[in-house]
């Protein structure tokens, strides 16, 4: 019976319906996305669906969706995957070449959501081959942004921002010239955390740093952005996507999560972009690009918001933030490191293996290390990328003698 009512969900696809491949697909992103594809009339067909290591998740999007292929990244999930499918048409496939293979099934669009440095081969064989690339996956351009771009101009590829503070610039910037712009400026909420004093901070727990105010997101984000990490995360990812140098990234708090992002230009004027904290706007906006769909998101009113406030962060307080904009400064691959580091540390947060200061200690030192070792370079590909990945990754466990649960965000 369950599987008439999830046939009957499945949209019917219209003849000039987009195709769609989501990675990431049982995660938060790819639930909006999931959200936005069921609610818009047959606009979308769902190609193929992929997730880490949720197979009942992953069966139960692909059903609702109506996918032809749901790939598994944790190949121990392939009999309950295969299970959970019985009786249906969908394909059913694991490990991390099935992930790069639904990535690479025919599709006008490819929804970049996986969690991590472990979207970083299957987005990049997505764009490789051409497709347009709706990425909310910022660590990819953390991690291998050099080749990311390079990628995209080489194979005329479209990298279209789901990350809202991008997504707000990228349609607030128009087609100006960058010439033209003064400063770009995102937009963070703050977290949970900011009115906290550096003590408490310091001491945070999981559970707190797992409540975000605005956003209902997966894990790791969500910790990255209790501590403004994930905003240092977001000036890099903007610095490779818009092409525009740290100088002229800007970082304001702003506890409301309304404007997303600003864009000043030479003459004086500033666009921004403006939505409810709803995932769905941007997730939209890039599915439907250059065209505009109708979304059940929430929508904004101004006058029952009444106030909107802007602060500079506290660098003190989170120095997170200005360890990642220091890389970037820095460049010569320590972007690289700051997000393999950032996940180690993460993850052994979230294990309670150290407390909430560390990430960012941990992060600096194994910046640091990079640097004084003379092994951190620019990386030229996305091989050598991931090679800087896993060598940071080996160095940082070691620094505090435990092995943490290497795939924590693979759910
Ligand atoms: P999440 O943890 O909720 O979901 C991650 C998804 O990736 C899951 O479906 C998981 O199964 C899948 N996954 C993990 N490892 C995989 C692998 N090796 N192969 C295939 N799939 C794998 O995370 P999320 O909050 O949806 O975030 C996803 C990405 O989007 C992150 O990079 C995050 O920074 C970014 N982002 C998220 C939000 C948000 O509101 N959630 C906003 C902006 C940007
Ligand atoms: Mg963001």
């Amino acid at each position: 019976m369950d599987k008439v009512i999830e046939l009957r969900r499945a949209p019917a696809a219209k003849s000039e319906a987009r195709t769609v491949v989501i990675l990431g697909a049982t995660g938060s992103i790819g639930k909006s996305t999931e959200d936005i594809i069921a609610g818009a009339d047959g606009a979308f067909q769902v190609e193929a669906v992929a997730g880490g290591r949720d197979p009942r998740g992953l069966a139960r999007v692909a059903r609702a969706l109506g996918a032809k292929f749901a790939a598994l990244a944790d190949p121990s999930g392939y009999a309950e995957l295969k299970e959970a499918l019985a009786g249906t048409s969908i394909e059913a496939a694991a490990g991390e070449a099935a992930v790069i293979e639904a990535a690479l099934r025919p599709a006008d669009i490819v929804v970049g959501a996986i969690a991590g440095a472990a979207g970083v081969a299957p987005t990049f064989a997505a764009l490789s081959a051409g497709r347009t690339v709706a990425l909310a996956n910022k660590e990819c351009l953390v991690c291998a942004g050099p080749a990311f771009m390079r990628q995209a101009a080489a194979s005329g590829a479209k990298l279209l921002p789901v990350d809202s503070e991008h997504n707000a610039i990228f349609q607030a910037m128009g087609d100006a010239e960058l010439a033209t712009i003064e400063m770009i400026t995102l937009t963070a909420s703050g977290g949970p955390f900011r009115t906290w004093t550096s003590e408490a901070i310091a001491k945070a727990t999981p559970e707190q740093a797992l409540t975000h105010p605005n956003w209902s997101m997966g894990p790791k984000v969500t910790v990255d952005s209790a501590g403004l990490m994930n905003k240092g995360l977001e000036v890099i990812e903007a610095h490779y996507l818009f092409g525009v140098e740290a100088a002229r990234l800007d970082v304001l708090v702003h506890a409301q999560s309304i404007v997303h992002g600003l864009v000043a230009f030479t003459d004086g004027s500033v666009t921004a972009g403006l939505a409810s904290p709803d995932m769905r706007v941007p997730i939209a906006h890039c599915l439907s690009y250059p065209k505009r769909i109708s979304t059940a998101a929430r929508r904004l009113d101004l006058a029952s918001v009444g106030q909107l406030t802007f602060e500079r962060p506290d660098f003190e307080r989170f120095p997170a933030l200005r360890v990642a904009l220091e890389a970037l400064r820095t460049g010569r691959g320590l972007p690289t490191v700051l997000n393999a580091a950032n996940e180690v540390a993460v993850d052994a947060f979230l294990n309670r293996l150290i407390s909430f200061h560390e990430i960012a200690a941990m992060v600096e030192k194994a910046c640091d290390a990079a640097l004084a070792d003379g092994v951190s370079h620019e990386p030229d590909s996305v091989a050598d990328a991931l090679a800087i990945d896993q060598a940071v990754r080996e160095r940082t466990r070691a620094l505090f003698g435990k092995q943490a649960a290497s795939s924590l965000f693979m759910h």
